[in-house]
Parts: C-alpha cells; sequence; structure tokens
C-alpha cells in the first residue's frame, strides 16, 4: 500500500501506451477527483498496438484506445509528443523534454518496451525497419504495397502475423529464424510444428537455423538479406523490404536512471508497486509476478497491461488487491485465430485435441495432470475451458483429456 492512498491529488502517468491510456480512464471511472496528467513521446492518442502486425494492409490503422475527447472530457490532461526524462524521487517531481517541471503524489511508469534492433552492416539501408508504433506499421504498409517480395526476420508472433498479412495480400513472404524451430522462445514445440507446416502451404518461405549476417543493397535500397544458413553456407534472400522482429526490451532507462530496481524490466508487486511506495510501473516495462510462476516473469500482451492497470487503480486508491490472472494472449494469422493462456518451462507432455490439420485444435500442456498451458487456434470452447483449468489448478486425468468424446466442460466441473 501506498502512503498516499486516496481519491485526489496529482497523479503523473509517464507513457500513453495501452498501460499507461487504460489506467487513466479506469482512474477517472473509479471517481479519483484529483489531477492526472499523460504523457507520451508519441504524437497519437493511444491505441491499439495488435491491428498494426495483423490488419496493416487491410484495415484501419488508427483503432484508438478511446475516443480522443474522452481524455479531456474525463479531466485527463494528455501531452502528446512530449516526452519525460528525468525522475527527481526525493523532489517527488518529473521533468519532461521542455525542460518544464511536474511535481506528483503518485507516479505510474507505463513506458513499454522498443524494438530489439539487429546491429548488423546495412541495416540502415532504405527498405529495413521494425514494427513497433503506428508510425512505423503507416511506413510499412507503404513499403509493403510496393513491394516485390518482403523479408521478415524472426519468427515470433509478430513476424509470423506480418509474414501473413504479406501472404495475404499475394506478396512473396520469406520469414528468416536463428532457433531451429519459429516461436522457439514463445510457445510449445507442437505448435511450432503446426504453424511451420500451415504458412509453408500458403506460401512462406520458413528458414530455420538461419542467422542474419548483413542486408545488401544497391544505392541505399534494400536488395537482399544474407544468412547463414544450417549447413554454414551463405544465402541470399532477395527482398526490397526487410521486417525486423526480433523481440523488445523493456524502456526502463529513466527507472534505472532513478535508482528505481530493475532486472529485465521495472521490479513490481501484484499490486504494480516499484521499490518506491510513491511509484508504481505497469505493462510491458514491468518485471512482474505472474500467476503459477515462481519469480517473476515480463510479460508483453494486452491483458497483462489491462491487469496491471486495474492493479495500479486499486493501490492508488486503496481499493481491494485485484485477484491475480492466468496469463493470456492472442494471435491471429491468416484463418486462424489462436488464443494461448499459461506459462510454458521446463518439461511437460501434450494431450492434443481437435484436428491441427484443419485448422482447429487446442493443445492441452500438464505436469502429471496438471494443466501449465493451452495453446488453442479457431477453438474458443477449448480455450475457455482450458483457461478454467489453469486457474482451478486442480489436476485432471490426461486420459480422459484425450479422449475426445468426452467434453471438456465435464472435465471442468469435476
Ligand atoms: C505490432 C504489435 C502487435 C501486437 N499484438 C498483440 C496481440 O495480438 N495480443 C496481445 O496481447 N499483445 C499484442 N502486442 C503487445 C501489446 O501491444 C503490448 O503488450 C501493449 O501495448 C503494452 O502496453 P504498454 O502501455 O506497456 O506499452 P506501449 O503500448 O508500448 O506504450 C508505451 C508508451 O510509452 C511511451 N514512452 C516511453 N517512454 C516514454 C517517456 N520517457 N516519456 C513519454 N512517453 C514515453 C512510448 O512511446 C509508448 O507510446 C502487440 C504489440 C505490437 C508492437
Amino acid at each position: 500500500m501506498t502512503d498516499r492512498a486516496g481519491t485526489a491529488g496529482r497523479v503523473v502517468v509517464v507513457g500513453a501506451g495501452h498501460a499507461g491510456g487504460t489506467f487513466a480512464a479506469l482512474l477517472c471511472q473509479a471517481g479519483f477527483s484529483g489531477e492526472v496528467v499523460v504523457f507520451g513521446d508519441e504524437l497519437d492518442p493511444p491505441y491499439h498496438r495488435p491491428p498494426l502486425s495483423k490488419e496493416f494492409l487491410s484495415g484501419p490503422l488508427e483503432k484508438w484506445l478511446r475516443e480522443p475527447a474522452f481524455y479531456a472530457e474525463q479531466g485527463v490532461a494528455l501531452r502528446l509528443g512530449e516526452r519525460v526524462v528525468q525522475i527527481d524521487r526525493a523532489a517527488a517531481t518529473v521533468t519532461s523534454e521542455n525542460g518544464r517541471t511536474w511535481s506528483y503524489d503518485h507516479l505510474v511508469l507505463a513506458t513499454g518496451a522498443a524494438s530489439r534492433w539487429l546491429d548488423v552492416p546495412g541495416a540502415d539501408l532504405d527498405g529495413v525497419g521494425m514494427l513497433r508504433s503506428l508510425v512505423d506499421a503507416r511506413v510499412l504498409r507503404d513499403r509493403v504495397r510496393a513491394a516485390g517480395s518482403v523479408a521478415v526476420v524472426g519468427g515470433g508472433y509478430i513476424g509470423l502475423e506480418v509474414a501473413a498479412a504479406v501472404r495475404g495480400n499475394g506478396t512473396p513472404a520469406t520469414v528468416i529464424e536463428r532457433e531451429d524451430r519459429i516461436l522457439a522462445r514463445v510457445a510449445s514445440a507442437e505448435l511450432s510444428a503446426i504453424l511451420a507446416r500451415f504458412h509453408s502451404e500458403r506460401g512462406t518461405a520458413v528458414m530455420t537455423d538461419s542467422v542474419v549476417r548483413r542486408f545488401d543493397g544497391e544505392a541505399g535500397r534494400l536488395r537482399a538479406v544474407v544468412v547463414t544458413g544450417p549447413d554454414g553456407d551463405e544465402r541470399h534472400v532477395p527482398c526490397d523490404v526487410a521486417v525486423v522482429g526480433v523481440g523488445a526490451v523493456p524502456r526502463d532507462k529513466l527507472a534505472r536512471s532513478a535508482r528505481l530496481t530493475c532486472d529485465n524490466g521495472i521490479v513490481v508487486d501484484d499490486g504494480a508497486r516499484t521499490d518506491d511506495p510513491r511509484i508504481l510501473a505497469i505493462g510491458d516495462v514491468t518485471s512482474r509476478p505472474v500467476r503459477g510462476v515462481t519469480g517473476r516473469m515480463r510479460l508483453e500482451s494486452i491483458p497483462s497491461a489491462v491487469e496491471q492497470a486495474r492493479q495500479a487503480v486499486a493501490t492508488v486508491l486503496g481499493g481491494p488487491a485485484v485477484e491475480p490472472e492466468v496469463p493470456w494472449f492472442w494471435s491471429d494469422q491468416f484463418d486462424l485465430k489462436l488464443k494461448i493462456a499459461g506459462v510454458l518451462r521446463g518439461t511437460f507432455a501434450t494431450v492434443v485435441r481437435g484436428d491441427p490439420g484443419a485448422g482447429r485444435f487446442a493443445l492441452f500442456h500438464h505436469r502429471e495432470g496438471v494443466l501449465v498451458a493451452v495453446e488453442t487456434a479457431n477453438a474458443p470452447a477449448d480455450f475457455m475451458a482450458g483457461r478454467r483449468l489453469l486457474t482451478a489448478g486442480r489436476p485432471v486425468d490426461p486420459g480422459r483429456l484425450a479422449d475426445q468424446r468426452i467434453g471438456l466442460r465435464d472435465l471442468v466441473t469435476v
């Protein structure tokens, strides 16, 4: 509990992204009558990032979290295009890049994450880019529409979504992955294999065990990605657009400069509290406790950002603690709607339900009958049942789980 819980005073939020925008909105809706100031270094009001990698060629990019007028109506001062450059913890102030200083009763750090850059020769060529912001997505959309072929460096969820959108547009796409399978860090080997096949069948060239050495160009324009393949041979992947999607790093520099404890992100508890009682942190920038996991993790997902925004509101207002959620997220690739819950670590056994070949399936991963994660595609009911089993934490009989004649509903209620 902070030392100044209450409904008045000034709350300063650094970062006008999903976590910061949600926090400000929920705080006002919960009856906070003090002042809320939100700084964002982007020019756009808080928006949804998921469509940027999914519908960026077909749908509108600007999907606002709340109508832009909402913030002024709620009395939230949205200071866009203004980066916070310093925190003075002793004085309880922040300073923005225009030199102005603001005092706070509570400070909420919601600075998110930044795409990891690939430091190889040619990365500055025209045509090589990343995808994190609306500005990046606008550039990428124009480039892909004009492209002859696209290379995606990194077979993570965002990279695969971009590749699916590119193929959906009829443009040749190659995914280049350093590990021996796509999604190596975040998905089960079973899901990786299913998705690799799914993408290959739709015309995407999926290269694993392939390390990018450099980008080759002509007159400043990208012409090829040069990789070392599994056999050690150098290969050229011709393309005029390359999207680098090799993970993200927490934007915790401000917090580290203020000597808040950081360890792959700002360390917080399940009330979004840092080790300074007046400072909270939420979203992708945090290293947080996760239900079902020993220690802390950094999650990069909308449900996690929203959960922590709710935690921070409860902490600021002195309300009851928020019940921890089983972590989950989603991804859309072609017509596959993937939903994943839980965390895959260590060893586990897997039960498959449904038909991966038909694009409708659920992978239940368990340790001696206790579910640790569920990965589903186009199977919303199985996902819901899986989440309920994960939340309950009770063991199920793997034989019954594998028996598709037994409805999951029966397993959940047993
Ligand atoms: C392309 C893409 C697709 C995604 N798809 C999915 C998906 O399908 N499902 C899912 O669950 N999640 C998805 N995510 C992840 C999800 O968008 C993030 O988890 C979420 O946006 C995190 O919210 P956040 O507020 O912590 O960070 P962000 O939304 O990144 O917001 C942080 C904001 O803080 C600003 N900022 C940083 N430092 C300062 C400073 N010093 N001063 C002022 N402002 C600052 C940043 O510019 C940024 O605007 C996707 C992410 C991307 C990039």
